[in-house]
């Protein structure tokens, strides 16, 4: 491996494929899979990802955005992109890139429907998604009639699919709550599909829904979160392998003596005989937030932790290094698949590992392992 000069956000691919084909196992023959490949495929490449999946024959991709959707026709993903939260004024994007956007209320099923006829669009792949509990995007139940009563008023669109997400898959104590999602939306999609005539695919796991709900599997899945290494509990996390490490340098070290204070604020106040703190080329503005200051985050140097003190910077941190053997231009683990992992550095702040790697901004270096 090269030698790491500055912060990088390096990308396992065999760890992906380990993921994909663990995901895969939990599922009966022919169920598809779709990989959920918004915000950048969870800060770690979106089209690297994608390509790499496209590879390993994987059914679908989703995005929450259309221009997320874009990007990966730019980057040579051919499969179907399902856009998660479609917006009007994307309605253009969508088109032009053959993404298939997904229908969530009466006024985007009417505008998008609009729109498909005036480009003179014949079935034009479409997705409704459902409502049962998460209360976020969705028709509800009793919409339904208008949904078909409308859908039938046109040539222009097709539903390819029926969706909903479930809201509390990673939480057994919400199992009554999920198994009434699920059985909710069988109910509705299998009512919806006779009014309609014909049977779209139906799907409503994410990560935590494949690993605990087998009877949500249903025609495909929506993985995101399982891809990139992690569940949503340690027991769910234990056999996949987080794809990406953030790993950096030391820029300076410094003596601090005792009453002198590290960092904006002076937040850090040395009340020890003398510590030696190091410098890390990354900040908040990288993606470690504020929330990771004052010892709430730490880094590995040399095997050993190291506490960030004081406050975070815009782009930098400190960290105590008193305990640690190391020099200037030495390397430091932020996080990896290993020992400190996203999610344990996440649960240290009170957050979770989406939050974390969703956060790792633009301006980190991506280094793809192939
Ligand atoms: C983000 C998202 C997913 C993926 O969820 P994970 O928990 O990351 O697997 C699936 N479906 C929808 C609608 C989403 O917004």
């Amino acid at each position: 491996m090269p030698k790491v000069q500055e912060t990088i956000l390096e990308i396992d691919l065999k760890a992906l494929k380990h993921n994909f084909e663990y995901l895969k196992s939990k599922l009966k023959n022919g169920t598809q899979f779709l990989a959920v490949v918004k915000a950048f495929a969870y800060g770690n490449d979106a089209e690297e990802i994608a390509t790499y999946l496209q590879n390993l024959n994987i059914d679908y991709f989703a995005v929450a955005y259309a221009n997320e959707g874009a990007a990966l026709r730019k980057a040579g993903v051919t499969k179907p992109i399902l856009v998660l939260h479609t917006l009007a004024v994307n309605f253009d994007v969508i088109l032009e890139n053959c993404l298939e956007p997904s229908l969530y209320n009466a006024k985007i099923l009417s505008e998008f429907i609009d729109f498909a006829e005036n480009e003179n669009q014949k079935a034009y792949p479409i997705h409704i998604k459902f409502n049962t509990g998460l209360n976020r995007l969705g028709f509800s139940e009793s919409d339904s009639g208008y949904i078909v009563e409308k859908i039938k008023t046109t040539q222009s669109i097709k539903v390819k699919s029926l969706f909903s997400h479930l809201a509390a898959s990673e939480d057994l104590n919400e199992k009554v709550f999920t198994l009434n999602q699920i059985h909710s939306f069988k109910s509705i999609a299998n009512n919806f599909s006779k009014a309609i005539g014909y049977q779209p695919i139906l799907h409503m796991s994410n990560t935590s829904g494949v690993l605990n709900y087998p009877e949500a599997h249903l025609d495909m899945v929506r993985c995101g979160i399982g891809l990139y290494g992690f569940g949503n509990s340690k027991k769910e996390s234990a056999n996949l392998k987080p794809i990406a490490s953030l790993k950096t340098v030391i820029s300076q070290i410094h003596h601090i003596k005792k009453g002198a204070s590290v960092g904006y604020n002076r937040a850090f106040k040395n009340k020890d005989t003398l510590i030696k703190t190091a410098t890390l080329p990354l900040g908040h503005a990288d993606g470690i937030s504020r929330i990771y200051g004052n010892n709430k985050g730490f880094v590995t140097i040399n095997g050993k932790k190291a506490p960030i003190i004081g406050n975070v910077c815009m782009d930098m941190i400190m960290v105590n290094i008193t305990h640690i053997d190391c020099k200037e231009g030495d390397e430091v683990t932020v996080f990896d698949g290993k020992t400190t992992t996203a999610e344990v550095l996440a649960e240290g702040a009170g957050t979770i590992s989406y939050e974390l790697i969703t956060g790792i901004s633009q301006r980190v270096k991506r280094v793809v392992l192939k």
